[in-house]
């Protein structure tokens, strides 16, 4: 049983009629969120979430898309003892499942179901919450240090980010930013879908939270450097309501590593893509395009060749062109018709252009090193 004496996370929904906990329909519901992970039915587990914050709905209709694609073999939800909080059920909830072929995860945390037309809806994690001007952090229990530390990173990096992007001035930098801090992987893992088993360091979809697993050994700065990353994500979202759906993803991860980069102090491209460029190594753009069918060899790629053409491009068509080049994306236009817009060629040429930057490949027979895979953030 958990121990917890911080004030619960409640959400902004209208106050629901007050009523004893019906814990048979929670059953009910914990029944049904089950079969329709195991049938891969997106909308069967929609219509289980608890309506009424809309990030929490926002990722969890990422949770059930995904079912679509990869359907639980198994999931085994268990709810331990509930108690009352303001109207709504409060209890520990198991996740037990596994996806066809793959091995089977469990995780547990404290969880949510709030009452909602004759049913018992479930409504996530009960968080504990930190808040200051701007951001709200949600955190598992006894992460308050850390919480504490991702308010003064968040703080420090917001207006550089905001800046960067050229969204100073308008109303983006009057959002209140959520931030949602985990203590374990595979909580984290859990709450982006259960296919999920990459390992990561944060986590930022459209109009979702930005996600974070903490760790106690995280500093201040590199969680600037992180956040700087993430933060920009939703800076790069926020250049135009297509960005997520035409950006190439090396576009939306390269664009973020120079946001850490130039932000927060995050690392360099250049010498790794330069020893690739060496090795005959760089990977070609579009096997760098699509988070859904990547090889695994090409994960590093997305983000560090990413980030050398954002570079290139931030050095020669500055800042103002860069931005333009995101727009361009946003508003819909494709890489190669962006890229003749704004910088006035096709994107081959551009390619050509950044290649030229790099070391000539060396033709000995030095067989090539497969790349590192890195952490996705
Ligand atoms: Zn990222």
């Amino acid at each position: 049983m958990l121990m917890r004496t911080l004030a619960a996370y409640v959400l902004s929904a209208p106050m629901a009629l007050a009523g004893p906990i019906d814990r048979a329909a929670i059953e009910k519901t914990l029944e049904k969120m089950e079969a329709a992970a195991m049938a891969g039915d997106r909308d069967a587990w929609l219509a289980t979430i608890a309506a009424g914050d809309p990030e929490w709905t926002k990722e969890q209709t990422y949770f059930a898309n995904d079912l679509k694609k990869k359907k639980a073999e198994k999931l085994d939800l268990t709810l331990g003892e509930v108690r009352d909080v303001n109207g709504d059920a409060v209890g520990e909830l198991t996740f037990a499942w596994n996806i066809e072929g793959e091995p089977s995860r469990r995780v547990s945390f404290e969880a949510r179901f709030v009452p909602a037309d004759g049913q018992w809806l479930y409504a996530g994690e009960t968080w504990a919450k930190r808040e200051a001007p701007g951001v709200i952090v949600l955190h598992d229990p006894g992460l308050d240090d850390m919480a504490a530390k991702v308010v003064e990173a968040f703080s420090n990096i917001r207006p550089n980010v905001d800046a960067f992007f050229e969204h100073d001035g308008t109303p983006f930098t009057q959002r209140v930013q959520k931030i949602k801090v985990y203590g374990s992987m595979k909580h984290l893992q859990q709450s982006i879908c259960l296919s999920y088993k990459d390992g990561l360091s944060g986590w930022n979809e459209p109009d979702e939270s930005i996600k974070l697993l903490a760790s106690q050994r995280s500093t201040v700065r590199g969680l600037e450097t992180l956040l700087a990353h993430e933060y920009g994500h939703v800076a790069t979202f926020a250049s135009g309501p297509l960005a997520n759906d035409t950006m190439p993803w090396w576009v939306l991860e390269g664009a973020a590593e120079l946001s850490a980069a130039a932000c927060a102090g995050g690392s360099q491209p250049d010498r790794r893509v330069a020893r690739w460029a060496k090795e005959g190594n760089l990977a070609p753009w579009p096997a760098l395009a699509d988070f859904d069918t990547i090889e695994q060899k090409w994960y590093g790629h997305v983000y560090t060749q990413g980030h050398s053409m954002l570079k290139y491009i931030e050095g020669r068509w500055e800042k103002p062109g860069r931005n333009a080049w995101l727009r361009a994306m946003g508003a819909g236009k494709p890489l190669d018709r962006a890229t003749r817009e704004v910088m006035g060629m096709s994107f081959d040429d551009l390619h050509a252009a950044w290649r030229a930057t790099l070391p000539a490949e060396e033709k000995e027979d030095k067989k090539a090193e497969e790349p590192k895979v890195e952490s996705p953030t």
